[in-house]
């Protein structure tokens, strides 16, 4: 028994100069995954229900579907069908980047990726959909003295909270870059879980600060997807 938790960028057609490609997947591609996931009986959770699994509540069928970035495309492209077929997702905000763009990789990607603006964020979060906090740079954890670091956690915890009214209960580590350290600031900061960008599903007994997901590619086709699904996956 495990929760797969899934990892989405961009919902997109990549411009023809984006590099590295495959960190969209394509909106029709999308909708099928979804279509599919409804079709095998999965239901999908958010951190509350992860916790619970976590230390020992027994769940079958649970997704946890995850947007690192929060780029407008998600907006535009994957929550309409999510709420088209009644599923939810975290999406992971940069916090100091709300309105802006992909600054800490536009040039590796040769593209500038707009980030939703509060505005957009607020409503999602009205619709059902969970926020999380995807520090305040999107810069490597594990560089930071630990004054930069706690800034990065903490404050973009708070600075969510204080905008959106809610409890911020999820932290996922900008470029899956953690270690003790780093966790250990996360757990301190009070949130409940982090996601890293290790390859695997959720099982009961884990480390719920650095929780494993399936990657999901511009070419997670359907076959690829229920691979992914299985017990085989790692
Ligand atoms: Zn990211």
């Amino acid at each position: 028994m495990s929760i797969k938790a899934l990892m989405y960028h961009s919902v997109g057609i990549p411009p023809k100069e984006a590099l590295l490609k495959s960190l969209y997947t394509n909106p029709r591609l999308f909708e099928n995954q979804v279509k599919i996931l409804k079709v095998l009986g999965f239901k999908s959770v958010t951190s509350d229900e992860i916790v619970d699994f976590v230390k020992g509540k027994d769940m079958k069928k649970k997704v946890c579907i995850t947007f690192d970035d929060a780029y407008d495309d998600v907006f535009d492209n994957a929550i309409p069908v999510l709420k088209k077929h009644g599923f939810k997702a975290i999406i992971f905000v940069p916090v100091n980047l709300v309105g802006e763009y992909n600054k800490w990789d536009f040039e590796r990607l040769n593209v500038k990726k707009p980030v939703a603006s509060w505005k957009r964020i607020k409503e999602a979060l009205k619709e059902g959909f969970e926020i999380g906090s995807h520090a305040l740079t999107h810069t490597p954890l594990t560089h930071l003295d630990d004054k930069s670091l706690k800034q990065e956690v903490e404050l973009s915890k708070k600075i969510l909270e204080d905008k959106l009214g809610v409890e911020i209960k999820s932290f996922c580590y900008p470029y899956g870059d953690y270690n003790e350290r780093v966790m250990d600031f996360v757990r301190e900061a009070g949130y409940k879980l982090a996601f890293s960008v290790d390859s695997g599903h959720i099982k009961k007994g884990d480390n719920l600060y650095n929780l494993k997901r399936i990657h999901m590619r511009h070419n997670t086709n359907i076959f690829r997807l229920l691979l992914k699904l299985s017990v085989l996956y790692r």
